[in-house]
């Protein structure tokens, strides 16, 4: 299939000479680009801010890579019924000396563009199964982009970490969206099912924002649905966001997927899900992500994790 994205800068307020015009018209179609498919930008000079710091970015990761900067920190998923952790998610941390605190929806997405996201997941795949064996019994959550999971090699890469690591069995747990699934579905529904026989779980993150359509959740093999953190937001300013949670809830029981809510922050939201019937709850009311040694000191302080087997894979 052919796509079109389309740049445009005007002559003579975005640039005097042509090389000018067409290096802006060029940064407007980088925007076009990252925005989807069948999309036309007018440049503007804010995007050049945004484009410089992805060309640092850019010109950076490898080295950060191959130097170990980017690290890994952990967010604990609490039940709340036991107030015991139930599982962590992995989350990717840059910190550069002249760029400071890169944010990992900002260098995710430049390494998918420029080739990199191969790499750089498994970087994050390696580090993230090491640490495991320093939280035993404690299952892991980690973020798979899009491009990595409809990679043809996939279900190998995985099967070779597992066997590489000695990852226990369902211990490890894929966090995907909808974009993954969307592309081809078929084929994810064979890549999950694959997972599945290697003992992998898969939850489905952003829940609710996508095209989530109910009925193909029937069909995947996912363990768990994470319901997008916007829902969670508005619980106590938008009247729809209860009724929404709920029917997600609904559909999760029936199919035996677990739900969690993501970022939630206050006393009031945690009552709202808990009564709604959210499996499990994450978020900075509980705790922020944190580097390893922080995690292993609450997951000390904890005892044994409260590992309810999951139904599915
Ligand atoms: P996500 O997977 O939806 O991760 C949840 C994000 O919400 C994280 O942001 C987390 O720090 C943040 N968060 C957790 N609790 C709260 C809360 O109570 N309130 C608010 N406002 N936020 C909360 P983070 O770490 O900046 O990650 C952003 C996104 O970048 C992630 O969204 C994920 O899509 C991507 N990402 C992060 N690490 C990785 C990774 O290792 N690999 C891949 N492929 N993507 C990653
Ligand atoms: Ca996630
Ligand atoms: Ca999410």
């Amino acid at each position: 299939k052919i796509g079109v994205s389309i740049g445009l800068a005007q002559y003579p307020q975005h640039g005097e000479t042509i090389a000018r015009l067409t290096d802006r018209a060029d940064t407007a179609l980088y925007a076009s680009k990252d925005q989807g498919r069948g999309i036309y930008t007018l440049f503007e000079h804010s995007l050049e801010g945004e484009r410089q710091l992805e060309q640092h970015v850019q010109n950076k990761l490898r080295d950060a890579i191959a130097n170990g900067d980017i690290k890994m920190h952990y967010q604990p998923i609490f039940n709340p019924g036991s107030g015991r952790v139930n599982s962590v998610e992995a989350l990717a941390r840059w910190t550069d000396d002249a760029l400071g605190v890169i944010a990992p929806s900002t260098f995710i997405k430049v390494a998918e563009s420029s080739g990199h996201i191969f790499e750089l997941s498994g970087h994050i795949l390696n580090t993230v199964c090491e640490d495991m064996k320093r939280m035993p019994g404690v299952r892991v959550a980690v973020n798979i982009s899009a491009q990595q999971f409809g990679r043809a090699d996939f279900v190998q890469t995985v099967a070779d970490l597992l066997k590489r690591h000695k990852v226990p069995v369902g211990m490890l747990m894929l966090e995907i969206t909808e974009t993954s699934l969307l592309k081809d579905m078929d084929r994810a529904k064979a890549t999950l099912e694959a997972l599945r026989g290697l003992g992998v779980h898969v939850a489905l993150d952003d829940f609710g924002v996508g095209y989530s359509s109910m009925g193909y959740l029937r069909q995947l093999s996912l363990s768990r649905l994470k319901i997008d953190i916007s829902f969670v937001r508005e619980l106590t300013t938008d009247d729809r966001s209860i009724p929404i949670i709920s029917a997600m809830v609904a559909v999760g029981k029936s199919l035996g997927i677990q739900i969690v809510a993501e970022g939630v922050e206050t006393v009031e939201q945690r009552k709202i899900l808990e009564r709604i019937g959210c499996d499990y709850l994450q978020g900075y009311l509980f705790a922020e992500p944190a580097p390893l040694d922080d995690m292993q000191t609450l997951l000390k302080a904890q005892g044994a994790p409260s590992q309810k087997p999951l139904k599915r894979a």
